[in-house]
């Protein structure tokens, strides 16, 4: 019942990692089919910080996951890369030069080289145990991203964790909420050096209180409000927290799914790569963005462009086999619609 179709390169994840993926084949005139099991593009940027601003992207001071992913989507626009969304990769068989692809809905696709841009697999939120935990997902008490800000205005929050996210997401919304209270089990935060000055700013304005070494404990309210969030030392003193929301950042759930049973080397919900080219253990199959690894690796989004980049060179042969690339810089080719 699916589509049935025959490309030179797949790209298996449509984060920004893919995206810029498909603009890099895309000049070099590889064809190429974006996938992704979201209905959206966009991976982590759009799926768990639309408005959260990136600071670390070249050339761009200031920019929210969904902005930065709408630009490298008018990035690929002129060369209309077809993509399947809402459609998981699980089928691999054949080898490099001649690849099927299958998916969840039924599609097959035929296609030369593929390039992983998986990200965390089939991701998802590192969940707590708390007994009634569900509930309060369920009524949007209890979560673990933020997708509009302004839902958080004059709300009192606990936020739990003590990495970048925690930490990012207790500052921006600092400036709008009535109470934050930062409940980590450590007393040190992992965190950049500039985010870490910035919380103890916050914290002077008391609008941030720091609860720590604090771990939750349970949820109170009548099982859809949230009335308050009980937290416990490691030697069982309990505090309750009045709250709202609890916003849980305990990091993401790595599953590599089905692509784990592709027979290609890994390394705890990593594919190891060759830095030079991206290539995996599988000739023909290539590994960019967060699921990729190697000595040095940085789990960045411009990581994932350069990477991006890597592997579209290394496809060229494979798909042109009998041509040499003489490499040419984006001005002197020119992208459609740019003469
Ligand atoms: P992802 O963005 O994870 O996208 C992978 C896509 O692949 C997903 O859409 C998924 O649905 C899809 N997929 C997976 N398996 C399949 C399958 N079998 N079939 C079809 N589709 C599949 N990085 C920075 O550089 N700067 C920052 O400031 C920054 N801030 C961050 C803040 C937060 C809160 C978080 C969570 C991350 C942050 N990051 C930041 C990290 C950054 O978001 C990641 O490095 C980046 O998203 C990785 O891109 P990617 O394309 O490799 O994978």
């Amino acid at each position: 019942s699916g589509a049935t179709i025959s490309t030179d390169v797949v790209i298996i994840g449509a984060g920004p990692a893919g995206l810029f993926a498909a603009f890099q084949c895309s000049m070099l005139k590889i064809g190429c089919v974006l996938v992704d099991a979201l209905d959206e593009i966009g991976g982590q940027c759009v799926a768990l910080y639309p408005e959260k601003p990136i600071y670390d992207i070249p050339a761009c001071p200031a920019i929210e996951g969904a902005q930065l992913i709408e630009r490298l989507a008018e990035q690929i626009e002129p060369f209309g890369v077809e993509r399947l969304l809402g459609r998981r990769i699980e089928g691999l068989s054949g080898a490099s030069g001649d690849f099927h692809l299958t998916t969840d809905k039924g599609d097959t696709l035929r296609t030369k080289a593929v390039i992983i841009a998986a990200g965390a697999g089939a991701f998802g939120p590192n969940r707590p145990p708390l007994e009634d935990l569900t509930t309060y997902e369920t009524s949007g008490a209890v979560r673990y991203s933020v997708r509009r800000k302004a839902e958080f205005a004059d709300k009192s929050l606990v936020i739990a964790g003590g990495g970048d996210s925690a930490i990012d997401w207790a500052l921006s919304l600092s400036r709008i909420a009535k109470k934050i209270y930062l409940v980590h089990r450590r007393d040190k935060f992992r965190a950049a050096p500039e985010s870490l000055s910035q919380l103890e700013e916050a914290i002077a304005r008391g609008v941030v209180e720091k609860i720590t070494p604090y771990q939750l404990k349970g949820l109170q309210g009548d099982g859809s409000r949230l009335a308050g969030v009980e937290v416990a030392t490691l030697t069982g003193e309990t505090r309750l927290l009045e709250a709202e929301h609890l916003l849980a950042f305990f990091g993401l759930a790595t599953d590599l799914g089905p692509i784990a049973q592709w027979g290609i080397d890994q390394n705890r919900s990593t594919i190891p790569v060759v830095p030079s080219t991206c290539q995996t253990s599988l000739p023909g199959i290539f590994a960019i963005g967060d699921i990729a690894s190697y000595p040095g690796k940085l789990k960045l989004i411009l990581q994932g462009f350069s990477e991006g980049a890597m592997a579209a060179h290394a496809i060229y042969p494979i798909v042109n086999p009998h041509q040499a690339l003489h490499f040419e810089y984006s001005t002197s080719k020119g992208v459609p619609g740019s003469e």
